[in-house]
């Protein structure tokens, strides 16, 4: 079992918090292995989660709360089940169908339909079988832009499974794309989805068609130098690292270049626009599905200075 402390905090408390429970993981607290995470929500407040692996005792989270300055802090305890997620998103597996695309497990490998364009994907340990709205708005995103832009390099920022890069490379077949992720596992299961889809992997700086893959964190300067710039940046990760990280993500796009980004909450996606508008950035379309949007966005004018958009 999993257990989670929750509440909302200013970001400043939430950075104050964090740094108690890092200081508590490595003393008092360490069998209970605990973890902060804080994201932001639309109003701009934060909501803080600690996850431990046992229930931790009042008194534990008071002389926690104590350190942090934050006695009188409004949280919940909440008890999750643990799941084998990887084996729930396989059982969950059914076939996607955005535009042309049909991405699908194994066992779905007969029902491919006529004409359509198919990925196989094994959900791995790594997030993108194109089940979720996210993946599935790039998706179109990207068939609206075949008919618009014809890219020599492309980036996927946080590629997952590999999938946005395999459909890229279906519609763009002479881009040279490059699919980066933080995660090295992501990476292998990345590798062995082309295998699987019969795309080779082009080693990193190759020049020609095809897809490399790099672990990174997000945008890397000798990166750049080797591969950039890039026609279209696809970045489908979540609203704070992409506002975080926008300009790095403008600087990697080439002048006129199209930056997709996906993976932000409906609520958030005023506050990513205005991030990248601040930065000369023209938003061109918003797509949404359930609670997600997906934005299209043209980078007219390039940035000079790192500006800290978050
Ligand atoms: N592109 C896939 C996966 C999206 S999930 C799809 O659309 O389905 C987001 C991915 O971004 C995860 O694999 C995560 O490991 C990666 N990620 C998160 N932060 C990152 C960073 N700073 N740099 C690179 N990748 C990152």
């Amino acid at each position: 079992m999993t257990w989670v402390v929750r509440g909302e905090l200013s970001l400043e408390n939430a950075e104050r918090l964090t740094d108690s429970v890092d200081q508590w993981a490595d003393q008092g607290g360490a069998e209970l292995e605990p973890v902060a995470s804080y994201f932001e929500q639309a109003d701009k407040s934060f909501i803080m989660e600690i996850f431990t692996n046992k229930k931790p005792a009042p008194g534990m989270l008071s002389s926690l709360l104590q350190t942090a300055g934050l006695v009188d802090w409004d949280y919940h305890v909440i008890e999750m089940e643990n799941k084998d997620w990887v084996a729930e998103s396989q059982r969950l597996l059914h076939p996607v169908i955005a535009g042309r695309f049909f991405i699908h497990g194994q066992h779905d490998r007969l029902k491919v339909p006529e004409n359509a364009v198919a990925l196989e994907i094994e959900a791995g340990q790594a997030f993108g079988t194109g089940r979720h709205e996210t993946t599935f708005l790039c998706l179109e995103h990207l068939e609206n832009l075949h008919e618009t832009i014809d890219p020599v390099r492309i980036l996927d920022l946080g590629t997952g499974s590999g999938v946005l890069a395999m459909a890229a490379e279906k519609i763009w077949p002479n881009a040279a794309i490059l699919a980066s992720d933080i995660d090295p596992i992501a990476i292998e299961v990345s590798r062995d989805n082309l295998n699987l889809n019969g795309f080779s992997e082009r080693p990193e700086g190759a020049k020609g068609a095809g897809i490399a893959l790099k672990v990174m964190d997000g945008v890397q300067p000798s990166l750049l130098a080797q591969e950039g710039p890039f026609d279209l940046v696809i970045a489908n990760i979540l609203a704070g690292p992409l506002m975080s990280m926008a300009s790095d993500i403008i600087a990697a796009t080439r002048e006129s270049g199209v930056i997709l980004l996906s993976g932000i909450l409906t609520e958030q996606a005023q506050a990513v626009i205005q991030a990248y508008q601040a930065l000369g950035c023209t938003l061109h379309q918003h797509q949404k599905a359930g609670d997600w949007s997906a934005l299209t966005l043209t980078c007219a004018a390039k940035v000079t200075e790192p500006v800290n958009a978050g």
